[in-house]
């Protein structure tokens, strides 16, 4: 966008033009883009805590098979809600026989206080929702056992053993005056202790890309990959336990674990960044950081939609003569507007038109206004859409189930050699953005050739992070019972 950047006026379509070609994915560069993301998982995996991506170990020794039986809890804290649900799970033949959740949303003083207020909180919580079980149908665990709770915790952890691991830092709206540098699960187990009579035990703490991809594992054991596409994005993937280089007791050397990516840190010379990218840095509470999420989260979408419009508002003078107020606002517009937009299927664009006037307060637009609004709108989608999918192909060039990807193009793979993989993915630019998704998988088709591509699938695997940490607790307390000490395969 260089010329663009000092450009002092230019008319719409070439502004346009450029941008386009700036933002452009390319097959052969999506395949650079994903090599690279496969050669910084395994830098990260060599040096622990010291790339950037950080290949955060999750200690897991196996996954839900689907075989498991008995009640189950999972709790979920993860911005202003906090959720305690519990299943009732019978094998094979009944799956899950019972669900139920409910959703509390944390006191202001409770965000702001201490950490002894914030697991006092969540502890109460969790004990009003045990006591329960019994009216609600649900089969009472026996008097000398415990609950086994499967806790996502969608904050920083130092991750140290599968259900412990020290807080680095409140985000989101927290601001907790101590805990950090605690153990999380320690600290929740004290303040049930504290309540007295429920008997529970946090077997596992995760996030929710682990969640996501528990889920769908319960049901397919081709789940490879969870991928979060929401406010921001993540992704984890089933690696061999021989991989973590810091696990100090790892099980067998050819067993699996998962990894978390943390890949929204991603960062390369190879993506395809824009004036706005690097204002919207600039900007940002975290500049140089999430390069890779700030490109594709549903935070960022929409504000980079904002700055190309408005950028477009100052050079080619696209709603007329004056700068709309609001669109010099940041975040005034939001994904869902774009998606809205782009989601547009009149001849006259009356939907872009109404956004327009809705969000940033321009009340008539010209049909070629609303067209170049809504091609900027499809560029950005789909430049987001496709880089997600050059992760999702560096995670399977990282583990070996993506064909010969330079040349998947010209060969057609052994079918009897190729294992099916699929991608668990959860969050609504994926479920609620049709473009977005479609673009996506198109690109994998794209990257990967159409016949191998055929071996895999990409799924909604939705709210992962309440029923798949439940079902990673099944898995884990029905692997302690066998006393079978090997991982799921
Ligand atoms: P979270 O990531 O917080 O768990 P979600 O997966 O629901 O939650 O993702 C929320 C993000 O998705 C927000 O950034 C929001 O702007 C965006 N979003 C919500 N609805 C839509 C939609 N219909 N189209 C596109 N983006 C959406
Ligand atoms: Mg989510």
């Amino acid at each position: 966008m260089e010329n663009l950047k000092n450009s002092e006026s230019c008319d719409p379509s070439s502004f346009l033009r450029h941008f386009r070609k700036s933002s452009a994915t390319p097959v052969m560069l999506l395949r650079h883009i994903a090599q690279a993301m496969a050669t910084e998982m395994q830098e990260g995996l060599d040096h622990p805590g010291e790339r950037k991506l950080k290949m955060l170990p999750t200690y897991l020794e196996c996954l839900p098979t689907g075989n498991e039986r008995g009640l189950f809890y999972a709790i979920d804290l993860g911005g202003t809600n906090f959720r305690v649900l519990r299943v009732q799970l019978d094998g094979k033949e009944g799956r899950i026989l019972k669900q139920e959740s409910i959703q509390v949303p944390i006191p202001q003083e409770v965000m702001t206080g201490s950490s002894k207020d914030l697991f006092g909180f969540l502890a109460k919580t969790i004990v009003q929702f045990v006591s329960r079980e019994a009216d609600l149908g649900f089969e009472c665990v026996a008097l000398n056992q415990k609950r086994d709770i499967g806790f996502t915790f969608s904050f920083p952890v130092n991750q140290t053993k599968v259900n412990g691991g020290s807080i680095n830092a409140w985000t989101k709206g927290f601001s907790i005056s101590d805990g950090v540098g605690e153990d999380v699960v320690d600290q929740l187990e004290i303040a049930l202790a504290d309540m007295g009579s429920v008997n529970t035990k946090v077997v596992c703490l995760v996030n929710d890309t682990v969640g996501t991809l528990a889920q769908c594992r319960y049901w397919n054991d081709d789940a490879m990959v969870g991928v979060i596409l929401g406010t921001g994005s993540n992704a984890c993937y089933v690696e061999r336990a021989a991989a973590i280089s810091c696990w100090s007791s790892p099980p067998e050397a050819d067993d699996l674990t998962v990894v978390n990516i943390e890949w929204g840190n991603f960062c390369s010379e190879l993506l395809p960044r824009t004036f706005a990218d690097e204002g919207l840095d600039a900007d940002s509470l975290n500049p140089g950081q999430q390069e890779f999420e700030k490109m594709i989260g549903g935070m960022y979408l929409g504000e980079i939609l904002r700055r190309v419009l408005l950028k477009m508002a100052e050079d080619t003078g696209l709603f007329g003569s004056e700068i709309p107020e609001r669109l010099t606002k940041p975040f005034s517009l939001l994904t869902p507007h774009m998606s809205t937009m782009h989601g547009d299927d009149t001849s006259s664009l009356e939907v872009v038109g109404s956004v327009i006037e809705e969000a940033i307060g321009v009340k008539y637009t010209t049909l070629a206004t609303r067209k170049v609004v809504y091609d900027v709108c499809d560029i950005i989608a789909e430049r987001g859409a496709r880089l997600s999918a050059a992760g999702i192909v560096g995670i399977l060039t990282k583990i070996n189930r993506c064909g010969d990807l330079m040349l998947s193009c010209l060969t057609t793979p052994n079918d009897t050699e190729v294992k099916k993989t699929v991608i668990a993915i959860d969050g609504s630019l994926y479920e609620k953005y049709p473009k977005f998704r479609n673009y996506m998988e198109d690109a994998m088709k794209e990257m990967l050739g159409e016949d191998y591509a055929n071996n895999v699938t990409t799924t909604l695997s939705k709210d992962g992070s309440g029923v798949g940490a439940a079902l990673l607790a099944a898995a884990i307390s029905t692997e302690l019972r066998l006393g079978d000490v090997g991982v799921t395969k």
